[in-house]
């Protein structure tokens, strides 16, 4: 699954929402979010995000890699 991190507080710049085939992306608060069942891995949003804030799972940095729980927990328990 691809994963939004914290670059994406407070600007959800949202270009990523029209780039996902499978509207997988949903709006929260102060950031946004990738349902992690429903994406398909086609790495289309990370090549539109104006801040780098996406990352593939298997390629997040460390220090980023609670974010992988974060997107998962705003779609509440599995
Ligand atoms: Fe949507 Fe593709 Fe990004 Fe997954 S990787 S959130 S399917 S655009």
């Amino acid at each position: 699954t691809y994963v939004i991190t914290d670059a994406c507080i407070d600007v959800m710049d949202k270009a990523c929402l029209p780039a996902c085939p499978v509207d997988c992306i949903y709006e929260g608060g102060r950031t946004l979010y990738i349902h992690p069942d429903e994406c398909i891995d086609c790495g289309l949003c990370e090549t539109v995000c104006p801040v780098a804030a996406i990352h593939a799972d298997d390629r997040l940095p460390a220090e980023l890699t609670p974010w992988l729980a974060v997107n998962r927990e705003f779609f509440g328990p599995e």
